[in-house]
């Protein structure tokens, strides 16, 4: 069993970016987690980079994350 272990903001960021493409592994969010704590820079950063994609698969409705739910509701049809 791995403990999470102290990683700097460029790993945190990278972390980041991989986890909008597919799923981390657990090692590599928890990690991240604990990063999270103590760097509120990186939290920021998470937050944005999910809003950006959020709004990029509003536009492009053919790649539909599973884990995702369906429908954001913030967005009525027209
Ligand atoms: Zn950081």
């Amino acid at each position: 069993m791995r403990a999470a272990r102290q990683i700097g903001c460029d790993e945190a960021t990278r972390l980041i970016s991989a986890g909008l493409d597919r799923e981390l592994s657990g090692p590599a969010r928890a990690n991240l987690r604990l990063h999270y704590l103590a760097c509120s820079a990186c939290r920021r950063f998470e937050q944005q980079m999910l809003m950006l994609r959020r709004a990029l698969r509003g536009m492009d409705a053919g790649d539909v994350d599973a884990s995702a739910p369906p429908n954001p509701p913030e967005e009525p049809p027209r």
